[in-house]
């Protein structure tokens, strides 16, 4: 081999081991909370990765950044497509930062393995806050499972709240799957709803209205002004119908627009009003922990079927049981026991 070529050899391999080889996750945690942003990425990129050498660290830095997160208030955000939810991060952001605080702004995007990234990412929906010091702007995580995606998605807010960041926010980008999964990770769950359009139109479940602390009515600016206060009146009144939540919070109606920037305050002043109202009845801590005790279910049962399917002999017989499920040979009740079995085994 000519020494050019063997040099050249060399260096890929020695930049491949670079890449291979990540720093140890203590290094990654300090980098972290002195808000080192690049290592941030890298290690929520870590968090994503579906290479197992790169899970286990992964999980190291989280159980490392655990004690250094939960300061945050943490913001949930939903409505359905084009009711205005980038544009109002963007502009809340931007207000946020303007009152000095540090804004990250996370995803939950269940159809993201074809979209990868691609709509929060994309730099013309956040022009603004994805250039600003103080903001912070992640895509959605890929995985092939909702779960997988929440689960990524939650374990960066921690590392995000661990370097710093007072305010995160989390968007529902896929459409009707991942409200509750966000829900199920923030302290204050906002829906967007839009001025003269009924319910059934705008495709939000009553589910979703019954989960919500706050509803604003978007794009409250120019003809759209005058249908802002009957639009009000009647999510007023369509809220009533709901049972009341634990806390005895009753979820407040408003309107904002993006863009003339009104209304951004008052989502402030609610958010704030509703976090008071959760800390002095002791209930933060109550909701937070009582997630905390889902996630923990919702990973064991992640890591048992992860378990069973790992196996090769078990994925056989799977294909086996479903072919019976097919051909009426066997109910779905009895395969689902015999498949619990030989994974037990
Ligand atoms: P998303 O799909 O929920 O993220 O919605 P977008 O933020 O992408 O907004 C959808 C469309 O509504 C875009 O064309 C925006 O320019 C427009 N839009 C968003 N917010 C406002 C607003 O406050 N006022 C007006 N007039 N248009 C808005």
């Amino acid at each position: 081999m000519s020494d050019s070529k063997k040099n050249a050899e060399e260096k890929a391999l020695s930049g491949l081991k670079k890449k291979a080889t990540p720093l140890l996750p203590q290094q990654y945690v300090d980098g972290i909370l002195k808000g080192d942003r690049n290592l941030l990425s890298q290690a929520i990129t870590l968090i994503e990765s579906t290479n197992a050498a790169h899970r286990i660290i992964a999980e190291e830095i989280i159980n490392l950044a655990l004690p250094h997160s939960g300061k945050s208030i943490r913001i949930g955000i939903t409505g359905v497509p084009g009711v205005g939810k980038s544009s109002l991060i963007e502009t809340f952001g931007t207000y946020l930062t303007s009152i000095d605080k540090k804004v990250a702004v996370l995803a939950i995007d269940p159809t993201s393995p074809l979209s990868k990234g691609s709509i929060l990412g994309d730099k013309t929906r956040m022009e603004n806050l994805s250039v600003n010091p103080n903001a912070f702007i992640r895509p959605s995580a890929a995985a092939d499972s909702l779960g997988g995606v929440a689960r990524k998605t939650r374990e960066a807010m921690l590392l995000c709240e661990a370097a710093g960041f007072d305010i995160i926010i989390i968007e529902t980008v896929g459409v009707g799957q991942s409200e509750t999964a966000v829900h199920r990770m923030t302290d204050f769950f906002m829906l967007l709803m839009l001025a003269g359009a009924g319910d059934q139109l705008q495709g939000i479940k009553r589910g979703i209205m019954e989960l919500c602390d706050a509803l604003f009515i978007t794009k409250a600016d120019g003809d759209n002004l005058k249908n802002v206060t009957r639009a009000k009146a009647d999510y007023i009144s369509a809220l009533h119908f709901y049972p009341p939540k634990p806390s005895g919070w009753i979820p407040k109606v408003d309107a904002c627009s993006s863009l003339d920037g009104s209304g951004m305050d008052k989502i402030w002043d609610v958010v704030n009003q509703h976090h008071e109202w959760l800390t002095n009845r002791g209930m933060l801590e109550q909701i937070r922990l009582e997630q905390d005790l889902e996630w923990m279910q919702e990973t064991l049962r992640d890591k048992v079927l992860d378990s069973f399917y790992a196996d090769a002999q078990y994925r056989e017989n799977l294909i086996r049981l479903e072919k019976q499920i097919r051909e009426k040979q066997i109910t779905p009740f009895k395969a689902a026991e015999e498949l619990f079995e030989l994974g037990r085994n």
